[in-house]
Formats: C-alpha cells, structure tokens, sequence
C-alpha cells in the first residue's frame, strides 16, 4: 500500500537533511509501527505521505500512485495528528459535523457519521460538552474520532497517546486493532516502545532521520534478547559511534 524508496527531505538547502535515504515498505492490512525518539524524522514523513509536505517525485506511492503527482487533497487516508486538531470553543458534536463537511463528506450522512465515530473513540456521550473541557485523554479521543469521519483505509497515526491516563490509552489502542481488524492500514508513529510491542506486527526504528531497523516485532525481538528497547539502545549507539 505504501512504498517509499531512498526519500531523504531537508527543511531548507542550508540545514541537513531530517531524512536520509529512507525505503521502507508497508503492506495492505499491516499495523506497522515507527519507532523514533523525538527529532528522529517521524512528523516529517507522515508530512509527505499526506501532501502537507511536498514530496520529491519518485520517492513515496501510495497504492502505486506517486504522491508527488497527485493532484488535490489526499483520499482514503487520514492523519490522526500530535497536535489537538479541533476548536476549543466548539463542543465535540459541532467539532465532528464542522469537519465531517469540511471532508466533504455528503450532507446526508453527515449525522450518521458523527454518531459512528464519536462511539469508535468512545465520546458519545459527550457531543454537547465544549472541546477545550474535556481531560486530555479525551481530546485524544476526539482527534482520533475526527481522523475516522472519512472512513480511511490508511490512518496515519502521530503519537497518538502521548500524554494520558492508562485508561485512555488502553482504549485508544483498543480501538486501533479494531480497525485494522476491519481492514484499515495504520502507521502508528511512537517513542513508546511498550505501545509499539504491544501493538504492530511489523516495525521500523528510525533516528536522526535514517531507518535503522525493520521487521516483524518478533524478528526485532530477537536481535534485543527480547526486548525492543535494547534493540533500539543498541542501534541508537551505534550509529552515534559511526
Ligand atoms: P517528535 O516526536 O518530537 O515530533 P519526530 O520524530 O516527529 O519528533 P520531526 O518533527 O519530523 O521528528 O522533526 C525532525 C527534525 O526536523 C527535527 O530536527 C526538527 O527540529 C526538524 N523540523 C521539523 N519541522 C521543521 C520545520 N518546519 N522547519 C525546520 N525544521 C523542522
């Protein structure tokens, strides 16, 4: 489903690069995991998978389609982003419907769709209560409810439960396998090893911009001695030797 090949992206000709030659493949149905540090790169791609960073052609497709050549906003995917990406003052349902249309989702099915997602991210019951209320977990929630109003067949994920309480994250996370139950392709972007093990069946550690490990999280378990977090401490070092 995606493909990228050698893709390296400076900011600006005068900074170094923030990605160095990455190609990394993820399959139809995959739940992969992006393991980097902060700094590693992990925002930037998931910039340029989704078109809000112009990407150099020949490098990333997406269903066989170079994204470089795509013409329009992106469609069947969806990034779920760090950032809360909704309206304070609003409240949850507004926030939903506001952005179901701004998706151009039709009219019609508007209501339904909010009603569906708002249930996915568990917050159903709380489409009357003003966003900027809501405990950060349950922002979290909202994010990912409005990155589902489009019913993505790839949903890119950026840390999606940095910062909240076990219980949000126990949900979200939940809700996650759900939908790559039903078939959805989710790149979950993380620094936390214990989500990405607990998660994705095949993983990449990035840092400094360069792809320093993939494989199925049991192959990478292997080479740790069964832990993620010394295979990342292992490779991390050494490319800070070389
Ligand atoms: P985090 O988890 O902290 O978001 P990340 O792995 O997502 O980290 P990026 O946000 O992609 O990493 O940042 C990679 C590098 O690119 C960092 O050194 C960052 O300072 C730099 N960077 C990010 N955005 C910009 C920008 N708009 N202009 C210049 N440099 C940037």
């Amino acid at each position: 489903m995606v493909s990228i090949d050698t893709l390296s992206y400076q900011y600006s000709p005068r900074t170094a690069p923030v990605l160095d030659g990455i190609s990394l493949t993820v399959a139809d149905g995959a739940l992969f995991g992006l393991l980097g540090p902060n700094g590693a790169g992990k925002t930037t791609l998931l910039s340029l998978l989704t078109g809000l960073l112009r990407c150099p052609p020949g490098k990333i497709f997406l269903n066989g389609q170079d994204v470089a050549s795509r013409r329009g906003p992106a469609t069947g995917l969806a990034l779920v982003p760090q950032e809360y990406a909704f309206y304070l003052p609003l409240t949850v349902g507004e926030n939903l419907t506001f952005f179901a249309g701004v998706q151009g989702l039709p009219e019609s099915q508007i209501a339904e769709r909010v009603d569906h997602c708002a249930r996915r991210a568990g917050i159903q019951d709380r489409l009357r209560e003003r966003a900027g209320r809501l405990s950060g977990g349950l922002k979290r929630r909202l994010n990912l409810a409005i990155g589902l109003l489009s019913n993505p067949r790839l949903l890119l994920l950026d840390e999606p439960t940095v910062g909240i309480d076990p219980d949000s994250r126990h949900f979200i996370l939940e809700t996650i396998r759900d939908l790559n139950r039903e078939r959805t392709t989710v790149i979950d972007t993380s620094h936390y090893m214990e989500e990405v093990e607990e998660l994705c069946d095949r993983v990449a550690i990035m840092d400094h911009g360069r792809l320093l490990r993939e494989g199925t999280l049991a192959e990478l378990l292997v080479d740790g001695g069964g832990s993620l977090e010394t295979l990342f401490l292992n490779l991390t070092r050494r490319q800070l030797r070389d």
